[in-house]
């Protein structure tokens, strides 16, 4: 069960054809008993997404050595890292670490990220 952040009552689950949708105020999010997204947490993994993105549309790495180096960072497992599950701050260190990798995988810069 889940609550609002912004009116703090009981989300509305709403079971649709794509899965179950969760609804309050302005926010929603997809799944049970996920949290609802503020619009800054949807901005935060949208531009973590797009960052994380270069590194295997670069074809410097494939996106399974991506994901695999992105849990290694963050410590999580690789079953527990999608962005769709981080929240803001987790969001924040993969667009900055992304950036960092992308330009050693180009060989702009040195050293071990
Ligand atoms: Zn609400």
């Amino acid at each position: 069960m889940t609550f609002c952040p912004k009116c703090k009552k009981r989300v509305k689950s709403i079971k649709t054809r794509y899965g179950v949708r969760n609804q309050c105020c302005d926010l929603w999010s997809w799944g049970e008993n996920v949290p609802l997204e503020t619009k800054w947490t949807h901005h935060a993994r949208k531009s973590a997404h797009e960052e994380f993105d270069k590194l295997w549309k670069s074809k410097l790495m494939s996106r399974k050595e991506a994901y695999t180096w992105l849990a290694k960072k963050l410590d999580l497992s690789k079953k527990k890292c999608h962005i769709k599950l981080f929240n803001e701050s987790q969001c924040f260190d993969v667009e900055r670490l992304s950036m960092k990798k992308l330009k050693r995988l180009e060989g702009k810069e040195n050293g071990n990220s």
